[in-house]
């Protein structure tokens, strides 16, 4: 079994602030990381690997610094990993960088071709979810989003079961391979890295890919010259002045709760009190 897990290299979220004056990101000392959402696929194809054997192929498109980020997810387990990473790439939205990693899988599965393309629901800083279905699309690959498990593969039959996490329940769904999963978040807990694959991430020749080599061929495509995507303006959250009031509800019967909640509600929004009153008695 082949299966491409793609990964993005981002800014730890936690400790990224916008400037009060510019309103710009400030990435200045902020450590970059594995887009956490991706270790949950990563696991995933991992854990398919173990049960049918075969390739894991790691794809990221990214700056030459995101090949840490590729080295990391070898010591969990991975077989292979391939950085697409040109300056032609530079400026890349959703469109592009899906046009991009789509001819990368394309060339991946000239070498031994596909079954399953894993990618992460979506990324911790640009947040859109719009990559994984771009590649699926642009490969004619069968889109499952928002997987919360794999169930059952027939690799004989070309047969894959998945459940769906949708609103209010869980989807069970079957298809044929290839296809392309987006994996959802704490679904599986990431395995520890053993000796053997850290000591084999730090001597991995880690591939290279130009925009030659990953097969582009419509160069208007790729980079800011295929990217439509204007961003007008990043600003952040307004602070909220108020704070949580926590309750200790642990000895109160829930008509104590409500009418408790309904009491402070009531303290700070007035008028509701009144309306509330005004629909009973109409
Ligand atoms: C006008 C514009 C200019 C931009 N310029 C830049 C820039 O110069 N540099 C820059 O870093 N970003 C830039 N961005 C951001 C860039 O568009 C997004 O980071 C990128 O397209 C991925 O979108 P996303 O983060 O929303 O991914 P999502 O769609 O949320 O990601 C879903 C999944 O797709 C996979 N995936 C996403 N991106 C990659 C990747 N690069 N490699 C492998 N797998 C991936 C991951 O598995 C991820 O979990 C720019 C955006 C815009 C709109």
């Amino acid at each position: 079994m082949h299966i491409v897990v793609c990964i993005k290299q981002v800014p730890d979220s936690a400790q990224i602030r916008v400037h009060p004056v510019t309103n710009t990101i400030m990435r200045q000392g902020v450590p970059a990381i594995v887009n956490p959402y991706d270790l949950f696929a990563l696991e995933e194809a991992l854990r398919l690997k173990d049960r049918f054997g075969g390739r894991v192929t790691m794809l990221c498109m990214g700056p030459p610094q995101a090949e840490e980020a590729l080295r990391k997810c070898i010591s969990f387990g991975a077989t292979d990993a391939i950085l697409v990473t040109d300056r032609a790439f530079a400026g890349a939205d959703t469109l592009a960088t899906s046009y991009a990693l789509a001819a990368a899988i394309r060339r991946i599965g000239q070498e031994q071709s596909v079954d399953l393309v894993f990618t992460g629901k979506q990324t911790i800083d640009g947040d859109t979810a719009q990559v994984g279905p771009g590649i699926a699309k642009r490969l004619g690959l069968n889109l499952l989003t928002y997987v919360s498990k794999v169930v059952e593969v027939d690799l004989d039959g070309r047969l894959l079961k998945v459940e769906r996490r949708a609103e209010g329940g869980v989807q069970l769904l079957q298809t044929t391979l290839p296809s392309l999963i987006t994996m959802l978040e704490g679904t599986n807990e990431m395995r520890f890295a053993s000796l053997d694959d850290m000591l084999r991430a730090g001597r991995h020749a880690v591939r290279r890919w130009n925009k030659d080599d990953a097969g582009i061929e419509d160069l208007t495509k790729i980079g800011l010259k295929g990217s439509p995507t204007v961003v007008s303006k990043v600003f952040g959250p307004t602070p909220r002045s108020q704070k949580a009031d926590l309750q200790v509800v642990a000895d109160s019967t829930p008509n104590d709760v409500v009418l408790n909640l309904l009491g402070k509600l009531f303290t700070t929004h007035p008028q509701l009190e009144e309306e509330l009153v005004e629909r009973l008695s109409a």
